[in-house]
């Protein structure tokens, strides 16, 4: 019997996760990507953490606050760019409606249901397959600085808490305890949280180690292709246009995280993804887990340090500006003066020629949860809009959508990240 064809297109976590999924129930597949090699716009380097502990939407209640002083603040770590506005236009109007509190709290509970759901799809593939990627088991540490901020989260995980998250409330002795290197900054911390079911790992060395799995189970990568139209005739799915020619396919599924939206427009599918650029930096630190064994979050600088092996990697800032990939030199040395305040013993060990300096675009939707499903057009498929949390949510992302195209039962509801879910 012919295998049933299926193309993926965009080559970071989204597109080889499902890939290799898809493979494993037994498709024959072709990963498509405009770059030359796996992993390399968002899925490149970012913080690294998979954390169902983190299920929230970034449009939570009285978001439009912060994006409006953002616009005067160019130090503001979520900031909306002037520039930005006409093209948000449409998507920034339900990214504020839907960060209405019930609206945020249903979207937390989806979320959570997918992050724990793929934390141990994650889990089992890297077992299965022995997966290399600097993993890490020991959870992720949330720092507070004042009662209020650690209130709010306190009051957010709790919910959770009933639907079966664990963490620990730390006092700041037993947090110089779990990371000896935050000992300097004692007396600004209020409390902590630990949530030790967290992980944390390379996503770039994940997708690379799994895309190997994949092209040895038979699944086939085309490189530098750009696609530049979904092709439909009479509305039947034909297949694609590439900068190398057409491709025919029976099933196409998108995973070309903040480009999408311009993939499916030419055939007529309007997707509420926008791109919310993040920075990252990364460097070499030897024996940096005695200092650090596991991510830190400082949650009133929104900043996270995240040990991956001997490489310290910074995460912070997202800024809505378009496409626009350059690297704003004064966010790297923001990082850098953030890792002097927060871990000075860290940062006295680092070689200031020696870090690299990263950008990426996280796939936003205008609710806060993934779009994963069939589109109006039958065998053209969506597998986007993670947002943050596309590390964490890749794999169990990975698993929905292949259920759905394989027409197997999914084991999470897919109604609540399908396509049509904001159409009533
Ligand atoms: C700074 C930062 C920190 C982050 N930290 C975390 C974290 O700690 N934990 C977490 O869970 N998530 C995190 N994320 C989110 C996560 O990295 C993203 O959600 C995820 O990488 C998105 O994956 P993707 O496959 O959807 O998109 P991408 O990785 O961008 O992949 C899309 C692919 O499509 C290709 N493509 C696009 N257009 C075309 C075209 N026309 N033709 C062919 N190919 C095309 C691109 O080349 C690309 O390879 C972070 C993101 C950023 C930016």
């Amino acid at each position: 019997m012919n295998k049933k064809k299926t193309l993926v297109i965009g080559a970071g976590l989204m597109g080889i996760t499902s890939a290799y999924e898809l493979m494993l129930r037994g498709h024959e597949v072709t990963l498509v990507d405009e770059l030359d090699s796996p992993a390399s716009s968002a899925s490149y380097a970012n913080a690294g953490m998979l954390t169902p502990s983190m299920p929230e939407p970034w449009n939570g209640p009285g978001v439009y606050k912060n994006l409006i002083k953002s616009l005067f603040n160019a130090d503001a770590s979520m900031r909306l760019r002037w520039h930005a506005i006409p093209g948000l236009m449409d998507w920034g109007i339900k990214f504020l409606k839907y960060s209405s509190k019930p609206y945020f709290e249903k979207a937390c509970r989806d979320n959570f249901y997918l992050t724990s759901f793929s934390l141990k799809k994650t889990q089992e593939t890297a077992e299965r397959l022995s997966l290399d990627y600097c993993r890490g088991k020991l959870g992720t540490l949330s720092i507070f600085r004042q009662a209020e901020d650690f209130l709010v989260k306190q009051s957010l995980y709790q919910s959770l808490n009933e639907m079966g998250m664990n963490c620990d409330i730390l006092e700041t002795d037993e947090i110089i305890h779990l990371v000896p290197a935050l000992s300097e900054m004692k007396s600004e911390i209020y409390k902590g949280i630990h949530f030790h079911e967290d992980e944390f790992g390379d996503a770039h060395l994940f997708c690379c180690e799994l895309l190997e799995n994949f092209i040895d189970g038979g699944g086939e990568v085309k490189y530098g292709e750009v696609v530049s139209k979904i092709n439909i005739k009479n509305e039947k799915l034909i297949g694609i246009t590439t900068s190398n020619g057409l491709i025919e396919s029976d099933n196409i599924l998108v995973c070309a995280g903040a480009k999408s939206p311009i993939i499916l427009g030419t055939a007529n599918i309007n997707l509420d993804v926008k791109p919310a650029k993040g920075y990252s930096a990364t460097t070499e630190i030897q024996n940096l887990k005695e200092l650090l064994p596991l991510p830190v979050l400082d949650d009133s600088m929104n900043i996270v340090f995240t040990p991956l092996g001997n490489r310290l990697r910074m995460v912070s800032t997202a800024e809505f500006a378009g496409y626009d990939n350059s690297i704003d030199k004064k966010r790297i040395e923001m990082m850098l003066e953030s890792l002097n305040k927060i871990l000075p013993r860290v940062f006295s060990r680092v070689n200031k020629d020696n870090i690299l300096p990263w950008t990426g675009h996280r796939p936003m939707s205008c609710d806060g949860k993934p779009f994963i499903g069939e589109s109006k057009i039958k065998g053209l498929y969506v597998n986007c809009g993670q947002g943050p949390l596309g590390w964490t949510l890749a794999m169990g992302s990975a698993n929905l959508i292949a259920d759905i195209i394989t027409r197997k039962k999914p084991a999470i509801d897919p109604m609540l990240f399908s396509m049509n879910r904001l159409a009533k």
